[in-house]
């Protein structure tokens, strides 16, 4: 089983994602980018960071944009302004970073975890209505991966039980549903800028989208200490904003976004071409009348600790998202959730593997990715 590749491949070394690859393709808009913001010490708000909100908002049709310091505060913030807190209940994904659950939390409110579906990974949106309660509030779909959810049945059930929808597109920049964009179906959308993201700062970013200008107001007031002219505190808020480094830094790169998406999607599509067939690997399934931007390429696979570790002594780098369902994590013991009442996440979590996917990967990198794998498994 353990074969060993030809001594040149052999010295590849292909990591999870390659910052520095992207950065030296641009390399000149980001440093020019950056010289500004310091020669006009724009550093907190300014003209970069308006630049970005309106670009972004533009992007997605979306009348309103505001900036803030991650994604995770981007759900925090409109949860909270939303009026979600004690007493209240918001369904989410099992299946997800901790930031969408944890900010349920801070709200005061408790989350509900749902199971995922068994070929998309996202919350199962047949198992949400027998949770929704008297005092569900919202329903907070994450488009993991990049991979929409079914937004058609969220919304439906959201109009039906008089429901905010809450959209965490951390993973799901330019994910669209039917053609129309993430961040564009619920209340209001958070993303992240995180630097791993598929549109990504160098450090925290994060923001908030919505068409309602009450809520927009409200999250930017809350934002900014409550005040959105200096020393008028409407309320106590929290300080959560965009430097202007990072706005300039998006803004240099927003406009490769597009291009980059599609090469991820390339990049995807290739990976599947040359995986098909291997019967101890699933490959990711696409769901229909959507556009996923592969943030992350999963298959589920036999062997998955073995293959991990077999990849990593040929120099591929893997991850695992996530590799405990947040609902059996130490810090949900308090609401506890057996595994048999998230059947398919908890049977996920020894299967799932993220392989590197990124703009910059080569076809060579995905073939000999590939190889290793089947070099593995013996095929
Ligand atoms: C990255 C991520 C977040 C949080 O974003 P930060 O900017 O790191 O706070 C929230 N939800 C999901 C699904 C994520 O992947």
């Amino acid at each position: 089983m353990y074969k060993i590749l030809s001594p040149t491949i052999n010295d590849m070394h292909i990591p999870f994602v390659d910052l520095k690859a992207q950065y030296q393709s641009i390399q000149h808009d980001i440093d020019a980018a950056i010289a500004s913001v310091i020669s006009e010490t724009a550093f907190i708000g300014g003209k970069y960071v308006q630049q970005f909100e309106a670009a972004f908002a533009a992007l997605h049709g979306v009348t309103h944009c505001i900036s803030c310091a991650n994604g995770t505060d981007a759900l925090y913030i409109i949860m909270k302004m939303l009026g979600i807190g004690n007493g209240d209940e918001v369904i989410t994904a099992s299946n997800s970073w901790i930031s969408s659950s944890e900010t349920i939390s801070q709200t005061g409110a408790t989350p509900v975890f749902i199971d995922c579906d068994a070929d998309y990974y996202a919350i199962d949106e047949t198992l949400i209505e027998a949770k929704i309660t008297t005092k569900t509030k919202a329903i907070l779909p994450v488009h993991l991966h990049g991979q929409m959810c079914n937004m058609l049945a969220i919304k439906n059930l959201a109009t039906k039980h008089h429901l905010f929808i809450i959209e965490d597109c951390a993973q799901a920049h330019l994910s669209a549903f039917n053609g129309q964009l993430a961040g564009t179906f619920g209340h209001a959308a958070a993303f992240s800028f995180y630097p791993g993201k598929n549109l990504g700062a160098y450090g925290d970013a994060g923001c908030i989208l919505t068409n309602d200008a009450v809520l927009a107001e409200k999250c930017r007031m809350y934002a900014r200490h409550g005040a959105l002219v200096k020393h008028n505190h409407q309320m106590e808020g929290i300080n959560s904003r965009m430097d202007g480094l990072q706005a300039a830094i998006l803004l240099a790169k927003l406009p490769y976004l597009h291009l980059w998406t599609e090469q991820r999607i390339a990049h995807a599509t290739y990976y599947t071409k040359v995986l098909t067939g291997i019967k101890q690997i699933i490959l990711p399934a696409i769901r229909e009348f959507t556009k996923h931007t592969f943030h992350l390429y999963v298959i589920r696979c036999e062997q998955r600790d073995a293959l991990v570790n077999y990849l990593k002594e040929n120099g591929i780098a893997t991850a695992i998202h996530y590799p405990t369902p947040l609902p059996l994590l130490p810090a949900y013991d308090y609401l506890k959730y057996q595994e048999e009442e998230i059947p398919i996440c908890s049977a996920f979590q020894h299967q799932i593997l993220s392989l590197p996917i990124y703009p910059e990967l080569t076809t060579e990198q995905i073939d000999y990715i590939a190889n290793t794998i089947k070099a593995f498994y013996q095929v």
